[in-house]
Formats: C-alpha cells, structure tokens, sequence
C-alpha cells in the first residue's frame, strides 16, 4: 500500500517552510512523474507537498524584453497561448507532441525540467531561447540560472533542498529570428523522444546567419547545446550543403547510449538527418517573420 502525507499549501513560503520540515518531502506539481515512480517504488518520500493551489507559480505574461511563464504552467495552456506560438514557436512545436492531452492538462513545465530527464523534450527548445530559471530560496530570496548550467546529469539539477523553481524567463527573440523542434519517435502514436532537435536561426537581411542555437535532446547525460555548430553556422547562408556540414559536426558534440529509447548509432544518424530538416523550418520561420 502507498503510504505519504499530501500536504496542499497555498503560496510559495508555506510550501518551502514544509519542505524545509521534512527530510523525505518532495514538490509535486502534476504528478504525471512523481505518481508512476511511486507506485513502481523507485521513490517513497513519506510527504508530497503540492505546488498546485501556489497562485505565484501560475502566470504567463509579457514583461517588458521577456516572457515570464511559472513553472506551474501546464503543457496545455504552454500549447494554448498566443504568446508562445508568437514568441518561442519551438516550445509550442515541442509540447503539442507530448504524452496526451490528458497528460499535458496536468504536467507542468517546471516539473519536465526538473525531471531532469536526458530527453526531456522542453529542454531543447528552452535552451535554443536561451531561457533562464527563477529559483527561490526558503528565506525568500531569489537567484537566476542559465538553464545551461541547471541540468547536472540524469535526473539532478542545480537545486538545494531548500529551493524551488518558481519560474522560466525567456527573453523575446530578435526580429529576423525563426526557430523549430522535431523529435523523432518510434511509434507515431504518444512516445518519448528517441532523440529531439531544436534549432534558432537568426538571418540578416542578405539571408546570413547572424546567431544559431542548437538543442539536442537525448543524446547525452543531459540536454545540451551543440555550441561548434552554433559556431560553425554564425557568418554562414544556412543552405543545404551547410546544414549537410552542420549536421555532420553535431554527430561529433554528442555522446549518445545505447538504451530503451534507441541504439546509439541510431541516435547518432537521426540527429544528422533531422538536424537539416529542423534548421530548414527555422530559416523558414526567420525568412517569413
Ligand atoms: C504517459 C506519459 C507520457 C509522457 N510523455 C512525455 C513526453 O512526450 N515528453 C516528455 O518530456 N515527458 C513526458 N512525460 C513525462 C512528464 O509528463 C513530464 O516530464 C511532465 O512535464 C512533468 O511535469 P509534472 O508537473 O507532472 O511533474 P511532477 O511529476 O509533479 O514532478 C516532477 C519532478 O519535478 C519536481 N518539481 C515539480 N515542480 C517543481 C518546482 N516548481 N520546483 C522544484 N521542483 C519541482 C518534483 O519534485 C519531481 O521531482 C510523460 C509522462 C507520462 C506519464
């Protein structure tokens, strides 16, 4: 039998205090990883404190260069919004494929990076919008992170026992911007990323690329940007026999495995084909906007 106190605060400081009370405590937000981790008893915290009923953790809005989004923002109303289909095309691209709709009225942005896992499919696209997280600490106070230096390995995160995420900050990409996110996946029907790309291009008026950022999925311990590639597309028209090169670089940034959700040779020439064909909806989306 599952056996844990679910305690249900209502602001910020009230769920922190409880955490900071109980050794075995864990936030839980949506549930949709929490909940399957315990019934399988991978995890058994003797309390769950819900970050539900938090009004603080709810919002998406505009704040002058930057869009706010709490991380108690659900991956259906993150589909839903004009601001995210406006702004951060690849964030919307990315959720409206994922788990169910049943799902994503439930689970929360800031408990899929929390989860922390290597294929967490928000994370490619919150790295390509250079987004920063929102921690808050016990006493109050509040500190910023790269998302870039968040993600530790699988699993672990650059989190005290004292803190939570209370928000992702994403500052507006330029005009001339486009970005896109493909995952590909085994089945065509609710499935995990086997592997996900995410691509920003930002194109002058010639058609060259002024700044590129490229957020890979699944191919290593923890999402990450594939920065020689960033590099190599900056001062470049990103046509095909660049993008052809580009993707043959990526191949050599990431350190792919062998496990459940693929080969590692399969992961290693999915990223070469998608990476072009994700690019090309990018550069699209920048040439149009
Ligand atoms: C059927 C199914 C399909 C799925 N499909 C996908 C998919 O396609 N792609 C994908 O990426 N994921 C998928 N998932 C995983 C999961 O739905 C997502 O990771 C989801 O976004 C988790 O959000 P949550 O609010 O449910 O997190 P929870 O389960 O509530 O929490 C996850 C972790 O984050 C911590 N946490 C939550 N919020 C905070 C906070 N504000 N501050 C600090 N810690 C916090 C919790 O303590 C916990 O450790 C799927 C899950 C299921 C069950």
């Amino acid at each position: 039998m599952l056996n844990f106190d679910y305690l249900k605060p209502a602001s910020l400081a009230e769920a922190l205090a409880l955490r900071q009370a109980g050794a075995r405590a864990l936030f839980v937000a949506g549930g949709t990883d929490v909940i399957p981790l315990i019934k399988k008893k991978v995890i058994s915290p003797d309390v769950l404190i819900s970050l539900r009923g938090i009004s603080e953790l709810k919002g998406l809005y505009e704040a002058s260069e930057q869009v706010v989004v709490g991380s108690g923002v659900t991956l259906r109303e993150l589909e839903k919004s004009p601001l995210v289909g406006r702004f951060f095309p690849a964030l919307r691209d990315a959720v409206i494929d994922m788990a169910s709709v049943q799902i994503r009225n439930v689970a929360t942005l800031g408990g899929n990076i929390v989860n922390a896992s290597p294929g967490a499919d928000s994370a490619a696209p919150l790295l390509i919008y250079a987004a920063e997280v929102a921690i808050v600490r016990a006493d109050g106070r509040e500190r910023r992170l790269p998302l870039d230096d968040f993600f530790l390995g699988p699993k672990r995160v650059a989190l005290e026992e004292d803190e939570l995420v209370r928000a992702l900050v994403l500052p507006k990409p330029r005009p001339g911007c486009g970005s896109a996110y493909a995952k590909f996946m085994k089945r065509k029907a609710m499935d995990l990323a086997n592997v996900g790309v995410g691509v920003s291009l930002c194109l002058d008026d010639g058609g060259v690329c002024r700044g590129a950022r490229i957020g890979l999925a699944t191919v290593a311990p923890t999402p990450l940007r594939a920065r020689r590639v960033e590099e190599f597309l900056r001062g470049r028209v990103p046509d095909d026999d660049v993008l052809r090169e580009a993707s043959l670089l990526a191949a050599g940034e990431i350190s792919p495995i062998d496990d459940l959700r693929g080969r590692a040779w399969h992961k290693t020439e999915v990223v070469k084909s998608y990476l072009p064909r994700v690019a090309k909806i990018a550069r699209q989306r920048a040439l149009s906007d």
